[in-house]
This record gives structure tokens, sequence and C-alpha cells, in this order.
């Protein structure tokens, strides 16, 4: 199978199609995935429909069960044919390459392309957050997004801040980027953080300054390149991650830790910039690169971390994200929060269904809110605690029917300090 977007064979439309045969005939025998998403199921009545043949599948058919597939990973976890294995399947990143051809062949959809591009839609929302903010709500306003960009009108969207993070960063930063050899950590802050959840940046940079950890956040960050990727656009995540790796390169080489403040970003990262962009540094950036919760959790247990609180949260009902997951994390949260005093975790470890731009689109809301039912079940039945989760989109999905949104643990614990950028 072919996964690496720099070589010919991944763009032969025939050699993609074999590997996507041979993929379903696997899948279909196999079957583990039956209830993890939309994308198996319909893999599965395709099949049948071909008494199991799985070489009668058609182009149509194979791209109905790629738009079903919103790169949770689940199915990555748990397929015992991934690489090494001599079927080399990575289900997820096939459908992955299946978009990309379609892209390359017809061109990025009008919603595709304003759905990967959150830089842009960041910057236009930031030059009137107060408009932006009203047109996310107002309903004639969400009808027409419905029909311009395929964005469903019920879909809670992220909320512009008043002020982007890295301009805070700038008036709470002396000097704005300090020197390498007088850093210890590198913030790559996101496009959630920078212009929807300035937040969770700020209360990163103040828990760590509170533990005498030295943190830059270098400027000229892009979007990671997932919300492109999701959408096709190859060329697109490759330029995105190119940048990202010249800028972090530097810091990676000279043995920095990079922290990543979203899971999505920082498994995309770890797991496809070496891919993305060919070369050493990439490699190198991967390796250093690390999920905020993890860090914060290990300092924590290597008693790098103050444990002077003057707060607690309490109970917290915390989501684990499918992307944190994907990164071999699941008690980082749940360690860091309960060396708290007083603080207990629950957590609840089901799918969110947005995983990037897929559950925001009108086609796909109602399998979205399907997915994330025993999540969003879980959330509504909790009382008095407090709502976390590492992931702001999964944490849009459970805003969107329980109206809470949850905060990222690093606010929580910036709170129990007894900080400014602690969750209100
Ligand atoms: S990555 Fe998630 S959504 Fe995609 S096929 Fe696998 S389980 Fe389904
Ligand atoms: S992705 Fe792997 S585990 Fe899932 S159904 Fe296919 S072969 Fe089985």
């Amino acid at each position: 199978m072919e996964y690496n977007p720099h070589r010919s064979e991944y763009w032969d439309e025939r050699a993609f199609e074999e590997n996507m045969k041979l993929a379903f005939d696997v899948c279909n025998g196999c079957r583990l995935c039956y209830n993890l998403c939309p994308s198996f199921p319909e893999l599965f009545q395709i099949v049948e429909s071909y008494d199991n043949d799985a070489a009668k599948v058609t182009r149509q058919e194979m791209d109905r069960v790629a738009d079903l597939c919103f790169q949770c990973k689940l199915c990555y976890m748990k397929c015992p044919y991934i690489p090494p294995h001599r079927y080399d399947l990575d289900f997820p990143r096939l459908m992955l390459r299946s978009k990309a051809l379609r892209v390359k062949a017809r061109g990025l959809s009008r919603s595709d392309q304003f759905l990967g591009n959150p830089e842009r839609v960041g910057q236009m929302g930031q030059m009137a957050p107060g408009l932006a903010n009203w047109s996310v709500k107002n309903g004639g306003m969400r009808r027409l997004m419905e029909r311009m960009y395929g964005i469903d009108r019920r879909r809670h969207l992220p909320r512009f801040a008043p002020r982007r993070f890295s301009e805070w960063v700038k008036r709470h930063s002396a000097p704005a980027l300090p020197p390498l050899e007088e850093v210890d950590v590198v913030l790559f802050s996101t496009c959630t953080v920078e212009y929807h959840e300035p937040g969770i940046g700020q209360a990163a940079l103040e828990v760590l300054r509170h533990n005498n950890i030295r943190a830059a956040v270098p400027p000229g960050q892009r979007c990671c390149g997932m919300p492109a990727l999701d959408g096709g656009d190859m060329e697109g995540a490759i330029r995105r991650a190119k940048e990202n790796v010249d800028i972090l390169a530097p810091y990676a080489r000279a043995g920095k830790t990079i922290l990543a403040l979203q899971p999505t970003c920082a498994l995309l990262i770890k797991q496809d910039y070496p891919t993305l962009v060919p070369g050493e540094e990439a490699q190198m950036v991967a390796r250093q690169t690390q999920d905020l919760t993890q860090y914060l959790a290990d300092q924590m247990k290597r008693g790098a971390l103050k444990k002077s609180f003057v707060a607690s949260p309490g109970p917290v009902t915390y989501h684990l994200s499918c992307h944190t997951k994907a990164q071999g994390i699941r008690r980082a949260a749940k360690d860091l929060l309960e060396s708290i005093d007083g603080c207990q975790v629950e957590m609840v470890d089901r799918c969110a269904g947005i995983d990037g731009t897929w559950g925001l689109k009108a086609q796909y809301y109602d399998e979205a809110i399907k997915v994330s039912a025993k999540l969003t079940e879980r959330f509504q039945a909790r009382h008095d605690t407090a709502a976390c989760s590492d992931c702001a989109l999964a944490g849009l999905q459970i805003e969107t029917v329980t109206d809470a949104p949850p905060v990222h643990p690093v606010q929580l614990l910036a709170k129990a300090y007894g900080l400014e950028g602690g969750a209100s």
C-alpha cells in the first residue's frame, strides 16, 4: 500500500483502486471495526452486494466509504494488519488518499476550501469579533453559511476571541521571543488557540512560568494542516507542514520540547510530518513534539511541578479524545488533575464524531450526533462536575447538546494554582 504523497505510485489511480480493493476485502473478512464509525457498515454493505467479491467495488463506492471517514484513527489502533504486517493496512491514510486523488482530478469543493483554511476564517473573524460571533448565532447567517459552505446550521461553532493568542503573548512576554538558549519548551499554539481559545495558551504559559519552565511561542506558525488534509488538499497540508517545520526545526535541533496545545495537531506533527515533509528536520520536529497534557503529567510525576494549590476543581468529567488516545495517551489528564487535592476524574472514553471538519458539514451532522451519543449522554447526566477535554473541537460536540463548553486540563490546573489564565 502506498501512503507517501511524494511518490508517484500514490497518485496512480489504478494502483490506488487495487489498494482499496485489497483493503475492502481484508476489512470485510475481519469486521473488527463494525461499530466504530459509519464507514465500515457502508463498506460491508457494498462488498456484500457483490457476493463478498471486493474486486467488483467501483470508484464511486470507494468514495462513499472514504467520505464517511472522519479520521478518528480508532480503526488504526484496533487493526492487526497495520504496517509492518504484509497487508500493510492503514485504513485512515487510505481514506485520505482517496480524497486527495479526487481533489487532484476535480479540484477542491467550496466547502473544503473554506473549512480547510482555518487561518483565513480566523483572520476574517478577528477583524470584527463581535460581528462574527453574532453571525455564527444568527439564523439567517447560518442558513447562508450552510448554503455557501455546507456548514450545518445547528452546529455550535467556535467563538472568535476578542484578541489573538499571539497578541497576548507579545504583551505579556519580555522579550516577546527569548533567545533559544533561554528556552526550555516552545508552544505550537494551533489555530484553535490562536483565534478561538487563547485562554488555553494563556493558562499553559502561566502554568509553565509558575513552575520555572521557560517557554517561547515562535511567531509565524501556521495551521498544522489537518483541516486541509481532511478535505483532500494534500498540497495545502504539505505547504503548511513545511512552514511549521522550518520554524520549529531550530528548537528541535537544540533538543527543546515542542508542546502542541491540541491533540489533533500533536498527532499530525508526530505521525504525519515525517511523511509530509521529507528529510531529517521533520523527523526531529516529530520526535521533540509532545501533547501539552502529557508533558505536564510527566513533569508532575517527576516532581518538577509545584504541588501547592489554592483551590481544587473537585469532581471532573473528562472526555478522552480519539486523537489523545491515538498518541498512546490515556491517563495523562487523570493523573495530572488528580494530583490536586480533592480532585477526582471520571474519564469518558467515547468518540465525539467531529475529528476535524467532518462533523461540521451539513451532510454528516446527523451521523456525527449519532456517533457522539454515548459521549454526550454522559456529559448531559453529569451533576456539579467540571467538564474537561483536551480537544476543543470535541468540546463543540459536547457544547452542542449540553450548552456547557468543556475546558482544557491546563485551565483547571491554572485555576488550582490561582493563576489568571485559569478557567473561570
Ligand atoms: S479513522 Fe475513524 S472514522 Fe475513519 S475509518 Fe477509521 S474508525 Fe472510521
Ligand atoms: S481496519 Fe483492520 S481491524 Fe478494522 S475491519 Fe479493517 S482489517 Fe479489521
